[in-house]
Order: structure tokens, then C-alpha cells, then sequence
């Protein structure tokens, strides 16, 4: 009944929900609505059963749902959505219906209760999850757009930096260049840190002026069509000192070593493990403070992690980011980050920027 890919990603969908034997499932989280339906609003939410496919939305997306999910059966509620999903539940005579633990508000999850008293409520997760670990042609095609438009906007920014910026007009020129190259909103808030500001890993653009002499951390990335890209590269204003440049080779060749690692068959945690070793052998284990990477999808924080003792098994059509880092409190810090695709027989690095200290 539905065609193309959400078709079978919605058979996939159904496949899954039988081996939990599950009766039904109402999907929230945005970026799985999205996944399974296409449907692109902001507010609405899925009923997967076996021989249906619901969308509910509000008036506002009417029309928009039509055109993007135009294989799902399509409610539009006036007052109150769970009314709605109540209706549907005694007509389709379901007993019980899966719910998303970790998306669902406990408010959300009472009113549920309050209005299906017959219909058995049980909390799951991961489960669309799990089919989006594993990337199509499609997906695979729209976040290689999306590394292209960051690694170019990190390619302009060079020949446009000046000393003396403050970091936060940095982060608009590159979210400005994304957009003007077809992006959406950004995936995330860009970080621009510099100097001592670069060993926060999570240092968001601020108004403090970039100045010579100082390492600056950017990590970008840019949405296409609702998929993430990701990018870190750490760069040099002006004249570079030993140190500096001793810590920016340390952390490349930690990438090289995780990088090398890389194929269907291994595990997660083997390959956190590699930069981790390599990190501790340097003597900078303990200033590698996050794990070695995330999966990239329509989240730019998905599964598969790249983290200590992860069991997932890497296959091909896996995205994840492969982001080791050094943040040394008072001095500063330096990540190098690429967004890789598993490849059948390695892997395939996404953002296209080359990885030599840029002394700008
Ligand atoms: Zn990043
Ligand atoms: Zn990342």
C-alpha cells in the first residue's frame, strides 16, 4: 500500500513490532515520524499497526502531511490529539500500543492512561531507532550533501577570518554560507572556542575575539533535507608554537589510529578503545574527557556511540563521527572530526577537508 522507500521502512517498521509482539506503536519523536512518513511538521504523531498507517496532525499541516506522507491515513484533530488516537484505538479494537519512554512526557503518558482505560500502554525504546542505524542510498546521498555543504563553508571561512573577531561572528559566517548553499538550520549551535576557551568541547561561540597565536576549535555542521553532517577541525591564527603543534599532531594521529580500526565486524568499543590507548600511551589519556564518536543521521547524535565498552557490532551503512580531542584546563584544546560511512570493505570519510595544522 505504500510505496517506495517509507514503504519499506514502514514494513521494516511492522517486522520489528511483531518479533516484540506488539500490537501497535505510536511514534513521537520527530526525527522518527519523519523517518517512517515523511511527514516533516512540528507537531503530530504516528500509529504503525498491522494493516494500518496513521498520521495525526492539526489543521496547520493539513496540507503539507497530504503531500509528504500521502500514503498514510491522515487525521486531522481539532481539539485534543489523544480524542483522536482514542477513536482510533476502540475502532481498530487494540489492546495494547507500544509508546516511546524516552520522548514521552509523564504528563503526556498520563492523559494516555486517562483516555484509553481498555488499551495497555508499554514503554519501548530504541526501536525505530534500531532501523535508522543502518543508512539507505537515500540517507546515505543527503548527509554526503550535507558534509559537502560544511566542509565547503569551513573552506570559505579561511580565506574570511581576521584576527580580532569575536568568535560568535565567526559561527555566522559559516552558519550563513550553509544556508546560502542549501542547508537548513544548522544541526547543531556552532562552536567556535578559542584559546583557552578551545578546552571546553562544548564551547558555543561567544563574544571573546579570536587573537594570534591561538588554537581555535570549529565544529560545524550543516542539515540537508533534515540530515546531519559533522566536522571539527582545529586551526592556527597567525604563528604556532611547539606545544601547540606537538598536541595537534598527537590528536590526528589518535584519528589515523581509530580511523585504521574501521570495518563491518568490529565493535564499537574497539574502536574508542585504539584513540583511547593511543591518547594514554602519549601521555594525554586522562585529557580525552568524551567518548570517540556518534552515529549521524536525522539526529546529529544517534546510535551507533563510539564509546568505551560499546558492543554494536559496525556494518555497512552505518554513519557515525570519529572526533578524538585533547583539553588541557587553562591552555586550551585541540578535536579533529570527520563524519565517516561504513564502507563493505572499510570506510569512507564524508567531509572532504584536509587534516594538515591550517595556519591561517
Ligand atoms: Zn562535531
Ligand atoms: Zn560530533
Amino acid at each position: 500500500m505504500t510505496a517506495g522507500f517509507h514503504g519499506e521502512r514502514l514494513k521494516k517498521a511492522r517486522h520489528h513490532l511483531a518479533t516484540q509482539k506488539l500490537e501497535a506503536l505510536l511514534v513521537a519523536k520527530p526525527e522518527n515520524r519523519r523517518y517512517l512518513s515523511g511527514f516533516t511538521g512540528d507537531a503530530g504523531m504516528l500509529l504503525v499497526a498491522p494493516g494500518n498507517a496513521v498520521l495525526f496532525t492539526d489543521g496547520r499541516y493539513q496540507e503539507q502531511a497530504r503531500l509528504e506522507a500521502p500514503n498514510w491515513e491522515l487525521i486531522i484533530y481539532k481539539g485534543s490529539f489523544i480524542e483522536a488516537l482514542a477513536e482510533i484505538c476502540t475502532e481498530l479494537r487494540l489492546q495494547e500500543i507500544g509508546f516511546e519512554k524516552d520522548y514521552l512526557t509523564y504528563q503526556q503518558f498520563e492523559k494516555l492512561q486517562e483516555h484509553l482505560p481498555h488499551v495497555a500502554l508499554r514503554p519501548v525504546t530504541g526501536l525505530i531507532e534500531k532501523l535508522r542505524l543502518i543508512k539507505d542510498v537515500r540517507e546515505i546521498s543527503l548527509i554526503q550533501e550535507a558534509a559537502v555543504i560544511t566542509g565547503a563553508a569551513l573552506w570559505y571561512l579561511l580565506g574570511a577570518l581576521k584576527y580580532g573577531q569575536p568568535e560568535q561572528e565567526v559561527a555566522g559566517i559559516l552558519e550563513f554560507f550553509m544556508r546560502r548553499h542549501g542547508g537548513g538550520l544548522p544541526a547543531f549551535e556552532t562552536i567556535v572556542a578559542a584559546g583557552e576557551r578551545g578546552a571546553l568541547p562544548h564551547g558555543i561561540a561567544s563574544e571573546q575575539r579570536i587573537r594570534r597565536g591561538q588554537l581555535v576549535v570549529i565544529d560545524l555542521g550543516a542539515s540537508y533535507q533534515g540530515y546531519a553532517a559533522d566536522l571539527t577541525r582545529t586551526i592556527c591564527l597567525g604563528r604556532i608554537d611547539a606545544r601547540q603543534r606537538e598536541i595537534y599532531e598527537v590528536v590526528r594521529e589518535a584519528q589515523a589510529c581509530a580511523l585504521a580500526k574501521i570495518r563491518p565486524g568490529v565493535r564499537a568499543g574497539e574502536v574508542d578503545a585504539a584513540a583511547r590507548e593511543f591518547l594514554a600511551a602519549r601521555g594525554y589519556g586522562e585529557y580525552f574527557s568524551h567518548a570517540l564518536g556518534h552515529g549521524v543521521g536525522l539526529s546529529v547524535h544517534e546510535e551507533p556511540r563510539l564509546a568505551a565498552r560499546q558492543e554494536t557490532v559496525l556494518e555497512p551503512g552505518m554513519v557515525v563521527t570519529v572526533e578524538p580531542g585533547v583539553y588541557l584546563p587553562g591552555w586550551g584544546g585541540v578535536r579533529i572530526e570527520d563524519t565517516v560511512l561504513i564502507a563493505q570493505n572499510g570506510y569512507e570519510i564524508l567531509t572532504p577537508v584536509t587534516k594538515d595544522l591550517l595556519v591561517i
